[in-house]
């Protein structure tokens, strides 16, 4: 078995991981599939929090013609959605996992409470945190940004459709050029779509490492935390 390279990582799946080829709501085997990869992670020893976008459901900027807020809460809700089908497929195959909300809705999980998130992972838990940051106007990777401080976490595993960071779109350029490590302000001031501009600034202004990579191959994130060179690793 490989050893792992962090103690403690937070893993921020985007709803559109979830999705798979249909692009929309929950494809349960790929839950499946990446519940395994955690599970697997979760027996070398590695803490894991996880934070799930809402993307494959609903974000806020689909509401075009709704009130901003309103259509925010929809997606934070989304995300609480796809925390429990998340949870069900590790709980199907014995991982141990708490969903917190960061807006309360206690008979289906429970708040977000820093410490006693804290204490789930330490007994080797994996926590999952949805309803983002419970605030409108954010998106699930400043949650991740927040939530990876909160928890003290070694790195942020970003798993996303492209498998790292490119100086352009590589669905649309063939001479896209993958970047191996990036400054946090590289990215900012290039405008590179890794995360937003908000939870860039907080991974940097917490020195919090971003590893975004492709979650083509679920396997990726075992690789990932293998400390295998895969993706783009984004640092001080
Ligand atoms: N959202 C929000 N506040 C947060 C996190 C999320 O208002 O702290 C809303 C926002 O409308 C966002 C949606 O939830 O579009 C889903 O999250 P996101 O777009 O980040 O999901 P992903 O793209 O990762 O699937």
């Amino acid at each position: 078995m490989e050893t792992a390279k962090y103690k403690r990582v937070m893993l921020k799946l985007s709803g559109e991981a979830l999705a798979g080829e249909k692009g929309y709501g929950i494809d349960f085997a790929i839950a499946q599939e990446i519940a395994a990869q955690i599970k697997v992670l979760v027996e070398m020893g590695v803490e894991c929090g996880v934070v799930v976008g809402g993307g494959n459901i609903w974000r806020g900027r689909n509401g075009e013609d709704m009130d901003r807020t309103t259509a925010d809460y929809m997606g934070m809700m989304a995300t609480c959605i796809n925390a429990l089908a998340l949870q069900d497929s590790l709980e199907g195959i014995g991982v141990q996992t708490r969903v917190q909300t960061a807006i309360e809705m206690k008979e289906v999980a429970e708040p977000y409470i820093r410490r006693r998130a804290m204490r789930h992972l330490e007994k080797g838990r994996v926590v999952i945190f949805a309803a983002g940051t419970g605030n409108p106007y954010f998106s699930t990777d400043t949650t991740a940004a927040l939530r990876a401080a909160e928890i003290e976490a070694d790195v942020i595993l970003l798993a996303k459709k492209v498998d790292g960071v490119y100086d352009k779109d590589p669905y649309k350029y063939e001479d896209a050029v993958k970047f191996d490590e990036l400054k946090y302000i590289e990215v900012l001031e290039k405008g590179l779509q890794v995360m937003d501009s908000t939870a860039t600034s907080l991974c940097m202004d917490n020195n919090i490492p971003i590893l975004v990579f492709g979650l083509d191959k679920p396997e990726n994130i075992i690789r990932a935390i293998g400390g295998e060179k895969i993706g783009t690793l984004v640092k001080k």
